[in-house]
């Protein structure tokens, strides 16, 4: 089933002198428990696909469909908020920790903004440590992981509330090949354990294999798409 759709979606940036369509009449879906890798050169609308997907920022024209569902609304404070803590996990390139917490603490966080309650909290912790094999890790502070490390702490960060959607923008960036390797085994692990969706933007050909489907994006637009039939994570 279609967890996402884009229907349309054109955003045109104001500049000082003249416009850009940073996105033009964009369509594309995204399924339950499917990931797909977003590619293409710097300037090509990537990172505005993924604003549009997480309602940091509004579509200038066309609409977004949550499991079937148009979500106008969703575009407008406190709606982008509410619709971003039930639906959307973020992982990033710099992993994003807070330096001053713990593991534990960094990955309670969106419950604690969730107003979830202290026996939950405790709970879905356990659940997550033991999913990504980081118990061992629970009072280190980021600073004292590897990179890696710190990837699959943020990895269960963005998961700790079980979004249906995980946003992921150069997740591997800053890892290298094996470490690379590792995090995306680890999302197709999660993708298929959760049933979970992923839509990730990358540079790096090596990932987009992981993916069950590649978008090409130039100028804006989706010009090539390809689906994996086979997944290369064994390598
Ligand atoms: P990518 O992520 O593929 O590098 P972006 O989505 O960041 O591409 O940018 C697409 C186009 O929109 C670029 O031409 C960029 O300069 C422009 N753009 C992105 N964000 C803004 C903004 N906030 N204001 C003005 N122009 C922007
Ligand atoms: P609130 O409005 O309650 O302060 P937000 O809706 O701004 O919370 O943030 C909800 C989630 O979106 C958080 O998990 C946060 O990490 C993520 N987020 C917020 N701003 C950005 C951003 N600029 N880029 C990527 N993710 C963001």
């Amino acid at each position: 089933t279609e967890v996402l759709r884009l229907e349309n979606i054109t955003k045109i940036y104001k500049q000082e002198t003249h416009q850009v369509f940073a996105l033009r009449d964009v369509c594309c879906s995204l399924n339950k428990g499917e990931m797909v890798a977003i590619m293409g050169t710097s300037g090509s609308g990537k990172s505005t696909l993924l604003n549009m997907v997480s309602a940091l920022d509004e579509p200038t024209s066309g609409d977004l469909y949550l499991l079937g569902k148009k979500t106008k609304e969703i575009f407008k404070e406190p709606h982008a908020s509410d619709y971003r803590k039930a639906n959307i996990g973020f992982i990033f390139q710099s992993f994003q920790l807070l330096k001053n917490l713990n593991v534990e603490d960094n990955i309670a966080l969106p419950l604690i903004l969730n107003d979830v309650s202290q026996v939950e909290i405790r709970e879905r912790i356990g659940w997550v440590m033991k999913q990504l094999g980081i118990d061992k890790w629970r009072k280190h502070r980021p600073t004292e992981l590897s990179g890696g490390q710190q990837q699959r702490v943020a990895v269960a960060r963005a998961i700790i509330t079980n979004p249906p959607i995980l946003l992921a923008d150069e997740p591997t960036g800053s890892l290298d090949f094996n470490t690379t390797k590792d995090i995306m085994n680890l999302l197709v692990q999660l993708k298929e354990a959760n049933n979970q969706s992923i839509l990730l933007v990358t540079h790096d050909p090596y990932v987009a294999t992981f993916a069950n489907r590649v978008l090409f994006f130039h100028d804006g637009q989706i010009i090539n798409e390809y689906h994996n039939t086979h997944q290369e994570q064994d390598l």
